[in-house]
């Protein structure tokens, strides 16, 4: 038995990530599920845990990203995930921020209903092709003119894997727009503390109660942990051998994947 294993007394939810974790995306059909990880997340379903879903996933609204996910086979539902443009999108309407997006196209529906004329802020997300340099300038002239430059990042990843390999995310253009404008970004996403805490609401649970559970060790793991979550990286999607040694990270404890993780959890929990 793993250490880590030993220690679960008290948890009563999991929080996933999903990219990564239930699937690597690309390719035709949109990606394919990592093995095992279709019945785990039935198991969590029938065990009595609670169990969201947290996705740093932008490059569709939730509707059609979570429709994907339940073509691929996985019992999940829209209401069961926690996503930043819809997050976003609240603090928006609080400040009365009327985005400038550099967003990709298939996320735009999530704006519909916030104002976007005469914008104040610029909302940057995994624009993947998008990510052109003159959509990069037209922000970067958005917020250099602005008074009190506004830069929401929907999440801050440096970058995710699909079936054909590594992918730079948002979070490199982010850094661009940061360093070109002299100011620091708002990170609506993992690892944002507050985007845990909503998840943790959501269910009801506290923080000590949770185990997060990504393929991310900066932005899942370490930043599950800074809210006071135990974390486990999973050895798929973009993790690499060299996460075990990560200078400032170390995982709560670290598992081929989601299937084995979860048999771990459910046997110790039923004891
Ligand atoms: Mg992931």
């Amino acid at each position: 038995m793993a250490e880590w294993g030993k220690h679960l007394a008290g948890v009563e939810g999991l929080v996933l990530d999903i990219s990564g974790v239930l699937y690597d995306s690309g390719g035709e059909g949109g990606g394919v599920p990592i093995p095992g990880s279709i019945e785990a997340v039935k198991k969590i379903k029938t065990s009595g845990l609670k169990l969201r879903f947290c996705t740093n996933e932008t490059q569709a609204t939730r509707d059609k990203f979570v429709g994907k996910l339940q073509h691929l086979g996985f019992d999940i539902g829209v209401d069961e995930v926690t996503a930043p443009a819809p997050a976003a999108c609240r603090i928006l309407k609080e400040r009365n921020l009327r985005p400038h997006l550099l967003i990709h196209d298939d996320l735009i529906p999530e704006f519909a209903d916030i104002d976007r004329a005469n914008p104040n802020c610029v909302v940057v997300g995994d624009a993947a092709d998008n990510f052109s340099y003159k959509n990069l300038n037209a922000a970067f002239q958005v917020l250099i003119g602005l008074e009190n430059p506004v830069l929401i990042s929907l999440g801050r990843g440096r970058y995710y894997k699909e079936t054909d390999g590594l992918k730079l995310d948002v979070g490199a253009y982010m850094k661009a727009l940061e360093y070109a404008c002299d100011i620091q970004a708002e990170v609506v996403g993992k690892p944002a503390k507050m985007f845990f805490q909503s998840a943790l609401k959501e269910m009801g649970i506290e923080p000590h109660q949770a185990i997060m559970i990504g393929d991310d060790i900066v932005n899942d793991v370490g930043g599950a942990q800074h809210c006071g979550m135990r974390a486990l990286q999973v050895r798929t999607g973009k993790y690499r051998p060299c996460d075990e040694h990560h200078p400032e990270v170390k995982a709560d404890g670290y598992v081929n994947n989601l299937a084995e993780a979860v048999d771990v959890i459910l046997k110790q929990l039923h004891k």
